[in-house]
């Protein structure tokens, strides 16, 4: 291959020892963040506790910044923002954005969910992003969440988690009764409201009532004397099914890492670790953790939200400049994932423009459907600021997009954050079998992806 041609590159065929024991050692650390962070309540509990743990403060609005600050906001503990102010001019430089989201696909209780039918207690359900549904059952669920209770208090539900706890359950068919289900197609096979999760089994024989001796009447007096709940307590709570499996490394090599959430905690961990190990100190960097992705990043903790740009406001105000001017020269990579070149799919993605494993940090110019609908595609200008950065700095990156044309489509928040007049573009981690209850990613893309924010940010 002459030096005039493009070519991707394996990071495992290139890495010397150094490198492989970095990669590897980096993995262990996001391992641990991913079995503790399943939710995006618990990533802004686990960073918040990492953010302070560094000196970060909790920032109110109206309060002057200064160079040297290292502030977090905590927005309704579902959504994080972590601010270092460096020493430079952020009306002259702006400031440097990294975005990323912390809410993953799940299974959500509805607010009315218990019921009983044929001596067993159930919960609907109603799900959270995009999911396949039939991947959701026959598998162990664990059920995350908060419960404001009648009297105002609150309850952190993390239950399926510890080895002594029960898990959740969907179930489906066996083969021998299958072949009606086995004719229809896949999307149809479980429906959005055949996902009723399995609560209960015995009923409450102590019952004076013939009337309460039923499976979910104990399940009631179970949750009461546990958790100081009644039946009412779930119409205010948000409580989610996850699966209940840790991560773990994939293969005989352990270049892998098989986990729940991936999609885009793989992103959020590299957005922060790389905030607080680059030490250089002139840059003004914003960390984005964002919620509601999965659902359009709307609502009061999604990207779309004012506090994002309320932040940047507070931020121009305490140098005695412009929200505008500071947005005008910022720049922002939206941390998200691609979906990863799968040899036993190869019909949906387009080999010379798919994000493969192991190939380093993946930019993706363009989002969208058809004709790059809903795309913010980032500039030829940005893109070749950041290949020359990233190229400077040692960074192993690759470039693919969602997807044959035509085939599906997908977005990021990345055309939030360009709208308020910043260069965007999106970057991050191949993913296999993306938004599945197990998605698999290699370590070495991580590692360069956290490398990369490295760069951006210094
Ligand atoms: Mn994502
Ligand atoms: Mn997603």
């Amino acid at each position: 291959m002459s030096e005039l041609s493009y070519k991707r590159t394996n990071v495992y065929e290139v890495a010397d020892e150094k490198l492989l024991k970095e990669i590897f050692d980096y993995a262990e650390g996001y391992k641990t963040f991913l079995d503790e962070g399943k939710t995006e309540r618990e990533v802004c509990a686990y960073v918040e506790e990492a953010a302070k743990a560094r000196g970060y403060k909790p920032f109110t609005f109206g309060t002057k910044l200064k160079a040297g600050d290292k502030v977090y906001y905590n927005n309704r503990g579902k959504n994080m923002y972590l601010i270092r102010v460096g020493k430079g001019d952020v009306a002259k430089d702006g400031i440097r954005i990294l975005a990323s989201h912390i809410d993953s696909p799940r299974i959500d209780l509805k607010q009315v969910p218990l019921y009983e039918t044929d001596g067993i207690a159930f919960a609907k359900t109603h799900y959270y992003g995009g999911i396949r549904k039939y991947q959701w059952a026959t598998i162990p669920l664990a059920l995350h969440g908060t419960v404001i209770r009648k009297d105002g208090t609150k309850l952190n539900v993390k239950i399926g988690e510890d080895e002594s706890d029960p898990v959740f359950y969907i179930s489906d068919l066996l083969p021998h009764l299958a072949a009606k289900q086995n004719a229809k197609p896949l999307g149809e096979a479980i429906g959005g409201e055949d996902l009723n999760i399995w609560f209960g089994n015995v009923p409450y024989t102590a019952a004076e009532n013939e009337k309460d001796k039923t499976v979910k009447e104990n399940l009631l007096r179970i949750l009461n004397e546990k958790y100081g709940m009644c039946e009412a307590d779930f119409l205010s709570a948000e409580l989610s099914l996850v699966p209940a499996y840790k991560a773990k490394d994939v293969g005989f090599d352990r270049a892998l890492i098989g986990s729940y959430g991936h999609d885009d905690r793989v992103c959020s961990y590299p957005a922060y670790t790389a905030l607080f190990d680059e030490t250089s100190d002139e840059r003004t960097v914003m960390v984005v953790l964002a919620d509601k992705e999965e659902i359009g990043s709307e609502g009061t903790t999604g990207m779309q939200c004012a506090v994002f740009t309320d932040l940047i406001d507070e931020i121009a105000a305490s140098f005695g400049t412009t929200s505008a001017a500071v947005r005008a020269n910022s720049k922002c990579l939206s941390a998200d994932v691609n979906a990863a070149y799968d040899p036993n799919y190869p019909d949906v993605l387009e080999k010379l423009n798919a994000t493969y494993l192991s190939h380093g940090a993946g930019i993706t110019k363009f989002t969208g459907a058809r004709g790059k609908s809903g795309s913010s595609d980032a500039d030829a200008e940005y893109v070749g600021y950041l290949r020359k950065l990233f190229d400077e700095n040692g960074v192993i990156w690759q470039t693919g997009e969602l997807g044959r044309v035509d085939v599906g489509g997908g977005g990021t928040v990345a055309k939030y954050v360009a709208k308020m007049n910043i260069d965007t573009i999106d970057i991050g981690v191949a993913v296999a079998s993306m938004h599945a209850p197990y998605e698999v990613v290699s370590k070495a893309d991580v590692y360069e992806t956290y490398l990369a924010f490295r760069a951006f940010i210094k």
